[in-house]
């Protein structure tokens, strides 16, 4: 049976260090800000995201003949082709290939389908040493954290935190913490890695059908060293990486960038399409729970995310409240939808972290509809009966009330009376969850509908 995590709890323990969680908001919304920069410096933005959003519909609707297409044209190049229902299977085919090229230490690219399986402690467990070369990757790699952000992994730490880890595990000066120092003594260790390793683990952002190829972007080029100083090249992708053809491909890599970063495009957008001389490459396509998505007309567009943060990077909830409270491999409003319909049991409490503000829908470049599929979870988790109790309790009650206009005028107008006269005592104490970090507002002289009343007496 999975334990249910609990969101907001986890968010009471990061919104505790106020400082920390000010300064995590306001790191993110200057990311979301160099986003709408470099959105509005292209007049057809919207027209990108349009086009993005009918290819991947296209795309999960006609998936079982690209993936078929693609797994031919990548044989074609000299590429194996392996195929895993789930993160288990995913993790032996691996180990299984690096077993047979006597592997014993793996360099590996940000791979957020990777961490959903779990492979670094399962090749760990089976003795090969696994390093993660992104550098925020291999900050929270160095501390047994997960990363809690898909694009930036270690946003959740302060340059002093990365100081204390650096010196701790690879012997910086303690209390440097000037960021080229720390980032040249990453560079030099995880250098001795790449040339040291016998395999290099790549994740995957776009699969092309038609050429069968794989392209990944990074800013820090080392996928590429992962994939072409070993022999041995191995990429992991979930089902959905697919695009039809080369030429889309412009479409998702100028989203993709600007969406995530705000930069014109990633540093590096390397296209692998084939084994290096005297080498091999192998693609694992993993399901993982994914085909049931495209069976759920409210929440299959969820699939056609190409993991560029965006959403994180503008939600309210999400930087106030840090990746790791929401306990699942992707945080953010995509992670919330992901995870719920996945595993509703385990994470009843995510749809609920979001205020429907629908920030996260307008900035998502495949333009996910991702405010009204946690709206409708919400009704999913109660019709289910796996919702919290004393949710449910209140709603319930709510729904009463509001059946009973009369009852309900009457309610609000003692309401405005009474509640300016109560002690705060009554108002704020341990029964009001809601009350914890928020003031009720004054209270009106008139209700709405008075207001409305009245205006329309005006027209
Ligand atoms: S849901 Fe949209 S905004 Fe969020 S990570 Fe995916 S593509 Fe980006």
């Amino acid at each position: 049976m999975s334990i249910s995590n609990n969101h907001p709890a986890k968010a009471k323990e990061f919104v505790a260090n106020d400082e920390r969680m000010h300064w995590h908001d306001k790191a993110l919304w200057f990311v979301r800000e160099k986003r709408d920069r470099a959105s509005k410096s292209i007049p057809e933005w919207e027209q990108l995201r349009n086009f993005a959003d009918q290819i991947k519909t296209h795309t999960m609707a006609n998936l079982d003949k690209y993936l078929l297409e693609f797994e031919k044209n990548a044989n074609e190049k000299g590429i194996t082709v392996h195929w895993a229902k789930d993160a288990q299977e995913h993790n032996e085919i691996v180990h299984k290939i690096l077993s047979k090229n006597n592997v014993k230490k793996v360099v590996k690219s940000k791979s957020m389908l990777t961490e959903e399986c779990h492979l670094n402690p399962f090749l760990e467990n089976k003795g090969i040493e696994v390093i993660d070369t992104d550098l925020g990757e291999r900050i929270v790699q160095l501390r047994n954290e997960p990363p809690s952000h898909i694009v930036l992994p270690a946003i959740h730490l302060k340059k002093s935190d990365v100081s204390d880890t650096f010196h701790e595990h690879l012997g910086t000066k303690k209390g440097n913490d000037d960021p080229t120092y720390l980032t040249r003594a990453a560079r030099a260790s995880l250098r001795e890695d790449f040339l040291t390793a016998d395999a290099g683990l790549t994740g995957v952002n776009f699969a092309i059908a038609q050429t069968g190829g794989v392209v990944v972007c990074t800013n820090e080029g080392n996928a590429d060293m992962g994939a072409s100083v070993p022999k041995l090249h191995i990429a992991c992708m979930g089902i959905e990486k697919i695009i039809p053809r080369l030429e889309d491909l412009g479409v998702f890599t100028r989203l993709l960038a600007r969406s995530a970063t705000g930069q014109p495009i990633t540093s590096y957008t390397s296209h692998f399409h084939g084994p290096i001389e005297g080498g091999e490459m192998h693609i694992v396509i993993v399901d993982n729970k994914r085909t049931p998505f495209l069976q759920s007309d409210s929440y299959k567009k969820a699939l056609n995310c190409i993991r560029c943060g965006a959403c994180m990077n503008t939600c309210p909830i999400y930087r106030r409240s840090g990746g790791h409270s929401y306990d699942y491999v992707i945080p953010g409003p995509i992670g919330s939808t992901l995870g719920t319909f996945r595993d509703p049991k385990k994470h009843k409490t995510l749809s609920f972290a979001c205020t429907l503000c629908g920030s996260c829908s307008n900035v998502c470049p495949a333009k996910i509809d991702l405010d009204s599929q946690l709206y409708t979870h919400r009704q999913d988790l109660r019709e289910q009966n796996i919702i919290d109790t004393k949710k449910k309790l209140s709603m319930q009650m709510a729904v009463w009330l509001m059946s009973k206009p009369t009852l309900f005028n009457f309610v609000g107008k003692v309401a405005r009376k009474i509640v300016p006269l109560l002690p705060k005592s009554l108002i704020y104490n341990k029964f009001n969850t809601w009350g914890k970090q928020r003031d009720l507002p004054e209270m009106p002289k008139k209700s709405f509908k008075d207001l409305y009343k009245e205006g329309l007496k005006d027209v």
